[in-house]
């Protein structure tokens, strides 16, 4: 069985995170980059099954700047068998259109059973990456999940949501997105960061995918402006003389909030 699980790099969840308004581009300079931390869940998911099946092959796959090589590192540390860096200068500002087309390309190039993501990122927020990619491939898909059950030819899992929980389940080869319902984590112990150093990092750009970015090839989207949010005004404070109610009712008729 190989499982491929999708990392994205992302600025520290916890850290200052800016926009840079000349090229409308995340200022990764500004803050810590990491693994994003559903995509870490993502990868326990797929180091539980190989360690109750030990033939099974893990890999990591990113595509980032050429910065993210600590990141990824993570990934091998935490006990992934090897992993796929795709960087290349022309991926700067990579849109959805974009992105899932270059990572459709390396999974047909690394061969996959199982491909494992996180459902949503914290920086981009799309939640569409893990759909798109299983549709360029033309695999199922079961997004969303919130638990997760492998075996060596299907995948099952439970999705809820408001109205309920859904039981699904795919045949393999499929991809899958994941929650942060399921389980936090291992941290990367000192035989695991000591071992991942020997692990292979392959780093690939475009030109060793064959893919090519001219707009016949892959539909772009295009910023047409982007601008920081206003600083935030100070609220209303209500003191209470005997007609806070009333004040308060005001208030929200005033801002149509009732
Ligand atoms: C040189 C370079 C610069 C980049 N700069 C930026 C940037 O400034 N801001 C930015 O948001 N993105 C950047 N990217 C990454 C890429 O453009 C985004 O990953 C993409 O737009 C996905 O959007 P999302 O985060 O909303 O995906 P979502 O659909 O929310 O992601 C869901 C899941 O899909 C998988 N996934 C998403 N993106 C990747 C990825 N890149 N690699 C592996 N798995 C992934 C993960 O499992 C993730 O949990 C850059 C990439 C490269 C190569």
């Amino acid at each position: 069985m190989k499982i491929v699980v999708l990392v994205k790099e992302v600025p520290d969840t916890y850290g200052e995170r800016e926009i840079d308004p000349e090229t409308g581009l995340a200022n990764r300079a500004a803050s810590e980059s990491v693994m994003d931390e559903i995509n870490e869940r993502a990868l326990e998911v797929a180091l539980r099954y190989a360690d109750a099946n030990p033939e099974t092959e893990v890999v990591v796959l990113s595509l980032a700047p050429e910065t993210a090589t600590a990141t990824i590192r993570k990934g091998l540390a935490m006990g992934a068998s090897r992993a796929v860096h795709v960087a290349d200068d022309a991926l700067v500002g990579a849109d959805y259109g974009v992105t899932g087309e270059v990572i459709a390309a390396a999974l047909r190039r690394i061969g996959y059973d199982l491909v494992v993501a996180g459902n949503l990122s914290t920086d981009g927020s799309g939640g569409i990456i893990p759909a798109m990619v299983a549709e360029l491939l033309g695999v199922p898909h079961a997004t969303a999940l919130s638990s997760v059950s492998i075996t060596e030819n299907e995948v099952t899992g439970q999705r809820s949501s408001d109205a309920g929980i859904m039981q699904m389940s795919a045949p393999l080869p499929a991809v899958i997105s994941i929650t942060d319902r399921l389980p936090d984590a291992r941290f990367p112990n000192f035989k695991g960061i000591m071992a991942a150093k020997k692990k292979p990092l392959e780093v690939l750009n475009l030109a060793d995918l064959g893919v090519e970015l001219s707009e016949s090839a892959v539909p772009h989207s295009i910023m047409v402006s982007v601008s920081e949010r206003p600083p935030r005004a100070a609220g209303v404070k209500i003191l209470d003389e005997g007609d806070a109610g009333k004040k308060l009712a005001d208030f929200l008729a005033q801002n149509r909030l009732v």
